[in-house]
């Protein structure tokens, strides 16, 4: 794995349309591939792996934003009352440490506490030190600033740990393979979407989709089972045992040949794959199928523990086995398999 890589995508700050630095830290490392690069209305970066004679094309989704706040109001007492964007676990935002993004991008550390005594809207607060509200505009912060957790990216004995893992690994992954696969031909044309505000109701996978209409769609994403101490082969998440395809979730019934395509080809690759499903959640794949008159989608998920709270754990083998599944798909995809992907 590149740690460093890795633990820059962790660390950046990133809520949903304000995903500035996702998209510097993806656009520098990619720089020195060919690719073009180009966004959509929503800030979702798209990148184009240059194909002479493409016979299809092939969109790979990972989503920039992160669960986090935003400063909903200032008290007279100098602190911030916070509103939350997207599913951040209710107990995650009891005395975690987080961190202020001002609008001229100055980071100021915070502490995000709840007062359960207080009405369900007004519960969580941010306190950064400040004793008026005067005090809190003089530090920079303006309601609508973001606040995310400030965890920083940790090496385990196996895994790593951070924030925002969700789906900064679908950013390192979509990243790693296109440096990978820098001087392959390729008899289609490759494109990595690294999508906008996904966390909030799967937006940017939407426009990225109709700017770009491709033949076929696949997402790479994240997901926690419910119980992590669950080791039966009822957990079908378990980090450490790679990476996972999802038959069903709540958003998407994904392609049938796709979902065929992907476990031949771990077969072929002697790379594990977990064989998931859930009635819950979704992913970027609920919208990008739906776009024009359908596209083959299927769902690819990287295991982790503790989701959407302020540190998750996730295993490097599971995300270079993500790297290593993708890039032996894209080296065995034929148009034959994109045909068949639509042929009902
Ligand atoms: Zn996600």
């Amino acid at each position: 794995m590149d740690l460093q890589l890795m633990a820059a995508l962790s660390n950046a700050d990133a809520i949903a349309s304000n995903e500035g630095e996702v998209r510097t830290i993806l656009r520098d490392y990619l720089k020195p591939v060919d690719l073009k690069v180009q966004t959509d209305g929503l800030g979702s970066l798209i990148f184009t792996k240059r194909t002479v004679k493409p016979a299809f094309s092939v969109m790979i989704y990972g989503h920039m934003d992160e669960v986090g706040y935003m400063v909903r109001t200032i008290t007279p007492e100098g602190l911030l009352r916070l509103m939350v964007v997207g599913g951040v676990k209710p107990l995650a935002s009891h005395w975690q440490s987080v961190r202020v993004t001002t609008v001229s991008g100055k980071k100021l550390p915070g502490m995000v506490i709840r007062d359960e005594s207080l009405a369900a809207f007004d519960q969580i607060l941010c306190d950064v030190g400040a004793n008026s509200a005067a005090e809190v505009a003089a530090l920079g912060i303006t309601i609508g600033d973001m606040v995310t957790f400030s965890t920083d990216f940790t090496e385990y004995a196996a895994d790593g740990g951070g924030k925002a893992l969700d789906d900064r690994l679908g950013c390192y992954v979509g990243a790693r393979l296109l440096q990978e696969l820098a001087e392959d031909e390729l008899p289609f044309t490759l494109r990595f979407a690294a999508t906008s505000s996904e966390e909030v109701g799967i937006r940017g996978a939407k426009t990225a989709t109709q700017l770009i209409q491709p033949d076929l769609a696949f997402i790479v994403d994240v997901a926690t089972f419910q119980n992590p101490r669950e080791r039966s082969e009822v957990n079908q998440r378990q980090v450490g045992s790679g990476p996972i395809l999802t038959h069903f979730d709540r958003t998407l019934a994904p392609n049938r040949t796709l979902q065929q395509f992907v476990k031949e080809t771990a077969a072929t690759a002697s790379l594990p794959l977990q064989l998931d499903m859930f009635n819950g959640g979704g992913t970027d794949g609920g919208e990008a199928h739906k776009v024009g008159v359908g596209i083959p989608t299927v769902v690819t998920i990287l295991p982790c523990r503790y989701g959407h709270c302020a540190q998750s754990l996730a295993q490097a083998q599971d995300v270079d086995q993500m790297v290593a599944l993708y890039a032996a798909m894209c080296r065995r995809l034929t148009v034959a398999t994109a045909e068949k992907a639509r042929s009902f």
